[in-house]
């Protein structure tokens, strides 16, 4: 009799976007005049920028014509961008990173929920609160998070790493030492970013105490401040206790294409009975054993974007969303609310009014404002009474959300 894999069974469900959606879902029925405006979800909604679609045109073609037809696509990656994301994000800003030291793959959620693969079931994880769910998720369903609390939302083998307004969105450095760390900066939830000096105090820990550190970067197109690092791979260092990860969705609009990359030096290395260990070979397996590539095509979208018309045309994309994070973080604070993020990411997270709780506030806004956000607590115990905003919609439809909130 075949059974199930009893670690998928202790996951709660994932109410919190279905909830979102049933009530919004109900409202709308009962008020159907009404236009709703969503800033809930963290999806892109303009097109991708010309140079992209240009390439995929080309590509597309190539695919015609026997001459230039390709087949499966290398397990880690084309050698085209590779290259051109080694040289682009990594290199120009000075970082220390081999072309072979990146793993394409289709996409941030899908590496970030398998990496842990790589490591001892018995390693022990560290995670801010609020964090992106995929990260405990997986860990849960490879059997190390231990037990799930229902009233507190805590799973009994997890560091939880509270980051609210008390310790400016910057969790300390956990007292019991995890196996791994996981940190996102710029933050989803949050929206705020890390400065450098700070990171380098993780790397520092990391280092000392033998920890590795799973550093999301999926933001850091949006980053505007001098001090904020846009990789891990800026901290001296990091070589030796870091892998990245990096997304081409929200830095150039490949939610839908899918294409993203990790990267893991050569140095990250651990003994292991007597012999020593590099994590890279071990992805490189993990690739070789359980991945196909992502597909030409959209690797030479991708390759695109460091094209000068590409980086260009992602620019503006990226300002045009950064323009909305400032109306709607101005709007607030214009509307008496206490905000965060925003400068360095395209979220705004937003102090509940009066205290409620984030639920509360998600009713409130829907059935005052016609405006849907998402509420904190659905990303952690420390996300309750804190509600994120997007800056993802149209500029129109940041404004007229704002409008109708300062009329509250
Ligand atoms: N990492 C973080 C922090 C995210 O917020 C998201 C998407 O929302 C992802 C990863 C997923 O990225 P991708 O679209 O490349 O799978």
């Amino acid at each position: 009799m075949f059974k199930p894999n009893e670690d998928y069974l202790k996951l709660p469900g994932s109410y919190l976007f279905s909830t979102i959606a049933k009530k919004v879902n109900a409202f709308q029925q009962a008020n159907p005049e009404k236009n709703i405006i969503r800033l809930g979800i963290g999806d892109v909604t303009q097109p991708l920028p010309p140079a992209v679609i240009k390439a995929l045109h080309k590509a597309v073609d190539e695919q015609a014509d026997p001459a230039t037809f390709r087949g499966y696509a290398p397990d880690l990656g084309y050698e085209f961008l590779r290259h051109a994301m080694a040289e682009n994000d990594f290199r120009k800003r000075g970082c220390d990173i081999a072309d072979d030291e990146i793993f394409i793959s289709d996409g941030a959620k899908s590496d970030s929920g398998n990496i842990q693969e790589i490591f001892s079931r018995d390693s022990k994880i560290a995670v801010c609160d609020p964090v992106y769910p995929v990260y405990v998720d997986s860990n849960v369903m490879s059997g190390r998070c231990g037990d799930y609390d229902k009233e507190t939302g805590i799973w009994s083998n997890v560091i939880y790493m509270p980051s609210t307004a008390e310790n400016n969105f910057s969790p300390e450095l956990p007292k019991e030492v995890p196996d791994i760390i996981y940190l996102c900066f710029p933050n989803n939830p949050t929206g705020t970013a890390i400065t450098k000096d700070r990171l380098q105090d993780w790397v520092d820990y990391a280092n000392k105490n033998g920890s590795v550190i799973i550093f999301d970067a999926a933001y850091e197109a949006y980053i505007s401040e001098d001090n904020v690092p846009h990789s891990i791979f800026e901290c001296e260092g990091a070589r030796t206790c870091a892998i990245e990860l990096r997304s081409f969705s929200k830095n150039a609009g490949f939610t839908g294409l899918r294409l993203a990359a990790t990267i893991i030096p050569h140095d990250l290395k651990v003994k292991y009975q007597g012999s020593e260990v590099e994590m890279h070979s071990l992805w490189a397996r993990r690739h070789g054993t359980k991945y196909n590539g992502a597909p030409y095509i959209v690797q030479r979208a991708g390759e695109a974007c460091y094209s000068s018309e590409g980086q260009a045309q992602i620019k503006e994309m990226v300002a045009g969303y950064m323009k909305n994070a400032s109306y709607i973080l101005e709007g607030l604070k214009e509307a008496g609310y206490t905000v965060y993020g925003g400068v360095n990411s395209p979220y705004v997270w937003l102090k509940t009014k009066d205290n409620m709780t984030s639920w509360e506030f998600f009713d409130y806004l829907l059935e005052n404002a016609g405006v849907v956000g998402t509420p904190g607590s659905g990303f952690g115990p420390s996300g309750e009474h804190y509600f994120r905003l997007t800056a993802f919609g149209s500029y129109e439809s940041s404004v007229e959300a704002l409008n109708r909130i300062k009329k509250l």
